[in-house]
């Protein structure tokens, strides 16, 4: 457990030094077919592509973001289908994570029940001070919902997660997810350049 605490946070840079955004690694869980990918595509490049299926192993992606302060972040945002079949790899996947989205499907309650061991599994392989999201994915999926907001809310409260219900397809609350992280890695003194 040692080991994954190492090398958690960036070095700090001078006060008013130019260079390049403090990188933040972001790792994603949840169950298969919760919406992981279509999150990250939806967010990094605006798109939702009904047939695709990129994640294959480990994907990895990369974006700048800036805060509303104005305080810009490069979120690296690791992407692994399927963690239980390669459990070998999750030391690696945790190493240094100073956020994570833990996903679940509102039409899914086998998902939402899933999210409390995603969530356990950071708490014992991840950096004790890293900032979690609950992500209630599929929001445009009303009429199938199996999870009320309100309880996908409190199980967040309880953890000290942040909460947002979203939907890769219609882009609702996506960009929320990451704009809070950052806003909470920022406010909890992540580095940041100016
Ligand atoms: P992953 O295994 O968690 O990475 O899930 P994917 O991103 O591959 O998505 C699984 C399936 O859910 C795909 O068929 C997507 O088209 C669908 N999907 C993902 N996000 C949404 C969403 O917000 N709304 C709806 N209706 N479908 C979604």
């Amino acid at each position: 457990a040692n080991v994954t605490r190492a090398g958690a946070q960036p070095p700090a840079p001078p006060p008013g030094a130019a260079g390049p955004p403090p990188r933040v690694k972001l790792v994603l869980l949840g169950d298969s077919g919760v919406g992981k990918s279509c999150l990250v595509l939806r967010y990094v490049r605006g798109q939702f592509d009904e047939a695709s299926k990129i994640t294959v192993g480990a994907a990895f992606m990369s974006h700048q973001v800036m805060t509303p302060e104005g305080k810009s972040l490069k979120f690296e945002i690791w992407d692994t289908a399927g963690q239980e079949r390669y459990l070998s790899l999750a030391p690696l996947y945790y190493r240094g994570a100073h956020a994570a989205c833990v996903v679940y499907s509102i039409d899914s309650r086998e998902s939402f029940e899933k999210a409390r061991y995603w969530v356990d599994q950071l708490q014992r392989n991840a950096p004790g001070s890293i900032v979690i999201a609950l992500v209630a994915n599929k929001s445009d999926l009303a009429d199938r919902r199996e999870v009320p907001e309100e309880e996908g809310r409190s199980f967040a409260e309880a953890h000290r997660m942040l909460f947002c219900e979203a939907s890769a397809k219609t882009a609702a609350g996506v960009a929320d997810i990451f704009e809070g992280v950052a806003m909470r890695l920022t406010g909890a003194g992540l580095p940041v350049s100016s």
